[in-house]
């Protein structure tokens, strides 16, 4: 039996990677969150002051950074960083370093070589287009963005963050705009993506609706 690859693409706070984690569980298959790659580089590169837009400087970051996964944890040079990509600075940020072409060609090697001999559910903004074109299934995952905003913001409030839905809105619409309008590998649905609208349904309902497509081919 040949590995099953599932790509899972959409705009920010959508809920792709919740639904992700929830199907490798069922499918038992591996979960890769690219979006927490991009976070991650992006951490350092801030952490680092790091010029993006001087192609040395960079150049030098690509080559002596490490980011990878154990055990669905996300790991930058060998640290733990899952809670730290997620604040607020790294959000605002993470686009425009996402932008750059020898960024996606570093991280697009490593998604595409922890895919090429397992089982895998990816998610991200060009995995069904760019990363896995040839993936089995390819669902693109959207939501209205009133609702994608106020569910980031109950997030971070669960989280203990202070948390304003405006300004939560403006920064989701602000990264949409550079993700899908970037020259490489901009965010697109594919032509043979499912569509799936999540913001009057449950995540259980999502999920329902991913394993009844996978599990009804078979
Ligand atoms: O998925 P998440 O919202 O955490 O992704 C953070 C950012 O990383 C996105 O807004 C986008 O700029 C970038 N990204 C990307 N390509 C991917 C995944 C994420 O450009 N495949």
């Amino acid at each position: 039996m040949g590995n099953l690859t599932i790509a899972i693409d959409g705009p920010a706070g959508s809920g792709k990677s919740t639904i992700s984690k929830k199907i490798s569980k069922e499918l038992n298959i591996v979960y890769i969150d690219t979006g927490a790659m991009y976070r991650a580089l992006t951490l350092k590169i801030l952490k680092n002051k790091t010029n993006i837009y001087d192609k040395a400087e960079m150049n030098k970051i690509l080559q002596n950074t490490n980011i990878d996964f154990k055990n669905n944890h996300i790991f930058l040079d060998g640290k733990k960083v899952d809670e730290e990509i997620r604040n607020n600075e790294i959000s605002t940020n993470v686009s425009d370093v996402a932008k750059i072409k020898e960024v996606r060609k570093k991280l697009v090697e490593i998604q595409r070589s922890i895919a090429s001999n397992k089982s895998v559910i990816m998610d991200g903004r060009d995995i069904g287009s760019f990363v896995l074109p040839h993936a089995n299934y390819k669902f693109y995952i959207t939501a209205s963005i009133e609702e994608r905003g106020s569910r980031r913001c109950k997030e971070l409030k669960e989280k203990g963050y202070n948390a304003n839905l405006e300004e939560i809105i403006k920064e989701i619409e602000e990264r949409d705009r550079i993700d899908s309008t970037r020259e490489v590998s901009p965010l697109v649905k594919c032509k043979d993506a499912f569509e799936i609208d999540t913001t009057d349904k449950t995540i259980d309902d999502v999920v329902s609706e991913i394993l009844g497509i996978i599990r009804g081919d078979n």
